[in-house]
């Protein structure tokens, strides 16, 4: 297979037919065709299933500690040819290459953490209400799991959820997002390089309504991970509890930013700066509200236009790229219906785009607007996209009210330099991360990370809170005589 092409690899063979092929354009530079996907039908979904389950014994019966040096081996890989994957997803999907060099770098460490789980001691020894008995816990895989994903992070949230699946023991069949597939089938290359037993991890390349769908209504997986929109997590939700499979759905985000009247301004505004436009805001984590108490307010919004006359709009492949198009024509028809709507509120601040040929990729100038109701749909609604609203607030109390004023839950944070009120916001902020004098993005790999209310299904991702999503506990005992 050429390595600009994606197409499903079932059971360690790459498709042969080809279902419809769909041409992927580089968004910085739409003219400019990149790679063809073959997408597969729904058929693929149980194909995938079903070679996923020809390897499960013996992926299972190899233990973890074998699991972990199959885990070291894709990251050595990944470590090998982290330029060239860093490079294809920048062109596939429009992170700018500095980031995506650090999404790849994240990628080897997620790797490896999750080898070194492999030699741990998993569960505990519980004393037993009768003598000799040895009474003890113990994980065992779920199966066969099913993980779809989103294309804002390609590399990273696929392997944050496929590695501890395979540690645990499960094989997986994978439908990575359209938009991300090139990249996908690019990892699996590496994995089948990198030695993985065929049948361990499967790709199936089409469209969500298709094979997304044929994945999680029909397939018989035993366990479920996505991440992607609220809108389609809560059906596949739904489907996933119809059919009873244990089931996590990671889902949007609209993230609030508290700038209280005794922050560091200095340090808020950069922190803000890099929350919101990193990725060009198509981070579920990204800052999207800031919310900034009077006493601050007009020294806050000084040094944030001071800051965003800094802020490089350009390719994806330029060095010197802060924020790069956004990812799809899809992506860009709906931002740019809130950069019009946003037209109408106060610009507090924007991004320059001299220079920048705004017209030849999906490019939207990164922009911060005030004087917007806090129900309006620009602050209750996830843009995905380099936009982001400031609202005023009076008061500590009314800081905190207007930021859980959202049906989304993932990530807070807070810049003030009294530690009694840090410490308040983080116990008041309806979010699963919150974070005192840091931005709302950015994730940390051994740490739990997920949302609440509408931002996800109460289970964490990440850290050995991942495996205990993937993976059953029982409880064993042994009578061993009298
Ligand atoms: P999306 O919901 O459109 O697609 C996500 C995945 O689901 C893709 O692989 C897609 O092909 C598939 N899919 C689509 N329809 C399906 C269906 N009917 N059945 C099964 N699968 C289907 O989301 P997206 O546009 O790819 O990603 C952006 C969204 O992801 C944003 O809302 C963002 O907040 C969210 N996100 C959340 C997190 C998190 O951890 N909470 C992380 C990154 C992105």
């Amino acid at each position: 297979m050429a390595d600009v092409e994606s197409r499903s690899w079932i059971g360690g063979e790459w498709a042969a037919q080809a279902g419809e092929i769909v041409e992927v354009h580089d968004p910085s530079e739409v003219s400019r065709e990149v790679g063809l996907l073959h997408l597969s039908e729904a058929a693929a979904a149980s194909e995938a299933v079903e070679a996923a389950r020809y390897a499960s014994a013996a992926w299972d019966r190899q233990g973890s500690p074998a699991r972990a040096e199959a885990l070291s081996a894709m990251a050595a890989a990944l470590e090998r040819d982290r330029e060239a994957v860093a490079a294809l997803a920048s062109q596939e999907m429009g992170k700018p290459i500095t980031e995506m060099r650090g999404e790849v770098a994240r990628g080897v460490q997620i790797l490896r953490f999750y080898a070194a789980e492999g030699v741990r001691a998993v569960g505990e020894v519980i004393p037993h209400s009768q003598t000799q008995v040895l009474q003890y816990t113990t994980r065992r895989p779920l199966g066969v799991v099913g993980i779809i994903t989103p294309w804002n992070f390609p590399v990273a949230i696929p392997l944050w959820k496929i590695a501890p699946a395979l540690l645990c023991g499960n094989t997986v069949v994978w439908k990575p997002a359209e938009s991300a597939s090139l990249t996908a089938a690019r990892l699996a290359q590496l994995a089948a390089a990198s030695g993985l037993p065929a049948g361990v991890l499967n790709l199936v390349v089409g469209r969500g309504s298709e094979v997304g769908q044929a994945l999680v209504e029909a397939a018989p997986l035993d366990g479920l991970s996505f991440t992607g929109s609220t809108a389609t997590g809560m059906r596949v939700a739904a489907a996933a509890a119809a059919r009873n499979i244990k089931y996590q759905v990671e889902m949007g985000g609209k993230n609030a930013a508290v700038v209280l009247n005794d922050a560091d301004v200095d340090l808020a505004v950069s922190a803000v700066v890099s929350g919101a436009f990193r990725s060009a805001g198509q981070k579920c984590t990204a800052t999207s509200r800031i919310i900034v108490q009077d006493g601050v307010y007009g020294a806050f919004c000084d040094r944030l236009r001071q800051a965003m006359r800094a802020v490089r709009l350009g390719p994806a492949l330029h060095p010197d790229t802060y924020v790069g198009p956004l990812a799809s024509e899809a992506q860009f028809e709906k931002v740019s219906r809130y950069a019009h709507q946003a037209a109408r509120a106060t610009v507090v601040a924007q991004a320059p785009v001299e220079g920048v040929d705004l017209g030849a990729g999906y490019f939207v100038p990164p922009t911060v607007v005030t004087d917007v109701a806090p129900g309006d749909p620009l602050v209750q609604e996830e843009i995905f996209g380099p936009l982001a609203a400031i609202l005023r607030c009076a008061s500590f109390d009314e800081a905190v009210a207007l930021c859980n004023q959202t049906v989304y839950g993932l990530s807070a944070a807070v810049f003030t330099r009294d530690l009694s009120q840090g410490l308040k916001f983080l116990d008041a902020a309806d979010a699963g991360m919150v974070r005192v004098n840091q931005e709302t993005a950015g994730v940390e790999y051994a740490a739990p990370f997920g949302g609440l209310k509408q931002s996800g299904s109460h289970s964490r991702e990440q850290g050995t809170a991942a495996l205990d999503f993937y993976s059953h506990t029982k409880t064993c005992a042994v009578y061993y005589g009298p």
